[in-house]
């Protein structure tokens, strides 16, 4: 079988190939002699897979795709509250390069925005690294992301410092605040060099994917940057990622994303998929037209707009029913799937519907692949008021998918591995297959 979304993706790129509007990014001299017909897109997914077409191995600069993955760093090397004491998380609605800071604290709104990138990059690695230092920690922490070692383009990045008197702008302002505790003109030119590292496609829709994927990278196995720097990155992205366009993106599109204005975009869906484009031809907002138009498309063919979510929640309790008959005959919730609050809510009101003379209730996970922290608590309360409602509550747990099964204060659980030993408790059978009860350790199988 021929693979199905590589010819998915160039139908795709056929269908927008034709648009020529927007322009390449005229202030910066070497972008605007980039060859604008270069179009291409790639797919990667959380195990490393990756589907392409077009143009996915031609080389550019990263530009602002850089400013999620350089702030990810800066939270990474000095936590939550250092970086927010000086940059903001709110959007804007302005252009990238708007000089504009928080009235009052003098702070930039927030990481997305020109102002806010040129002080993260300030807060990349320790804070007594040397300018060169600070580069290298940037080129090296964007390398993890994309899983090989990036280069960056000298032609480019000189094309940009000789005009880069906006930049240069919101710099001294930012110092003049002591936002910016550096020398300016030194941290805008690691944040220009920051900006001129070399990418192509498909190491964007890895570097997107490492984002979906919690921070590890799909090829390299490497956790890159913690779990919770990767949230409030995407926050951060969903919300400022696309400036000025910011709401019509969240609304049409719904994938945190960010562009560049060497063409490149990039969307992260968090536990699916990093998605990428390049096309060099830019709309007012800096954005690249044919990579908009392809990110509209892919989130309406793929449903892969991030308030469009499965009706997971209903799907949690596959049956409910009582095996055999008489007053010993067990009363089972056969649940699947991974479960989540709303999932575990499903069940306290499938719990709260048995009789009390039906004293025998298993919960039977054989099915379940995953019970997150709070669903985990929920479930192990519910076995808890069973218990002190007089049932004798099972959990049948084969692949242990309950972590420490204790209900605790009164509650107790019997963990088994088939229903069968819940239908058929003999002594031996129990021994010999391992039954635990909560609370004490026992043999898992
Ligand atoms: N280096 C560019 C700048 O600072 C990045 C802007 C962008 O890609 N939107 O102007």
């Amino acid at each position: 079988m021929r693979p199905i979304i590589p010819d998915y993706l160039a139908e795709v790129l056929r269908d927008v190939e034709s648009d020529t509007s927007g322009e390449p990014a005229g202030y910066i001299p070497e972008l605007a002699a980039a060859d604008p017909d270069r179009l291409g897109a790639a797919f990667a997914m959380l195990d490393g897979e990756v589907y392409g077409a077009g143009d996915i191995d031609t080389e550019f600069t990263i530009q602002s795709i850089s400013k999620p993955f350089v702030h990810a760093l800066a939270l990474a090397d000095h936590g939550f509250a250092p970086v927010l004491a000086k940059v903001g998380v709110e959007p804007s609605g302005e252009a990238f390069n708007e000089i504009s800071l928080e009235t009052g604290t003098g702070r930039p709104r927030n990481p997305m925005i020109n102002a806010g990138a040129i002080t993260v990059h300030s807060l990349a690695g320790a804070e007594d690294l040397t300018p060169e230092q600070r580069v290298e920690r940037v080129r090296q922490g964007l390398s993890a992301f994309a899983g090989r070692r990036l280069t960056m383009d000298d032609a480019v990045c000189a094309s940009e410092m000789e005009h880069a008197h906006r930049n240069l702008a919101i710099a001294h302002m930012l110092r003049s605040h002591d936002v910016l505790t550096k020398d300016p003109e030194a941290v805008v030119e690691g944040y220009t060099r920051q900006c001129s590292v070399l990418v192509t496609t498909r190491d964007l829709a890895i570097m997107a994917a490492t984002l979906a994927n919690r921070g590890t990278n799909p090829l390299s196995g490497e956790q890159v940057v913690p779990e919770p720097v990767v949230r409030q990155v995407l926050s951060v992205m969903f919300s400022c990622g696309m400036y000025d366009a910011a709401g019509d993106w969240a609304t049409q599109v719904g994938i945190p994303a960010k562009s560049g204005v060497a063409g490149g975009l990039i969307g992260a869906l968090p536990g699916q998929i990093g998605i990428a484009t390049f096309s060099p031809r830019l709309d007012r907002h800096g954005n690249s037209v044919r990579g908009v138009s392809l990110f509209e498309r892919f989130s309406s063919d793929m449903g892969l707009h991030v308030m469009e979510t499965p009706a997971a929640a209903r799907a949690v309790v596959r049956s409910h029913h009582v095996v055999g008959s008489g007053p010993d005959a067990p009363r089972v919730l056969q649940l699947q799937g991974g479960i989540g609050f709303a999932g575990a809510e499903r069940v306290v009101q499938e719990a709260m519907t048995i009789p009390p003379s039906d004293t025998r209730v298993a919960l039977d996970l054989t099915l379940v692949h995953s019970i997150d922290d709070v669903a985990r608590r929920v479930l192990l309360e519910v076995a808890r008021r069973l218990t002190l409602s007089g049932h004798d509550v099972y959990l049948v747990d084969p692949e242990s998918a309950m972590a420490d099964p204790d209900p605790g204060d009164g509650g107790r659980v019997t963990v088994v591995n088939t229903m069968d030993q819940v239908v058929n408790p003999t002594r031996d059978d129990l021994t010999r297959t391992g039954l635990r009860a909560a609370g004490r350790p026992g043999p898992r199988s």
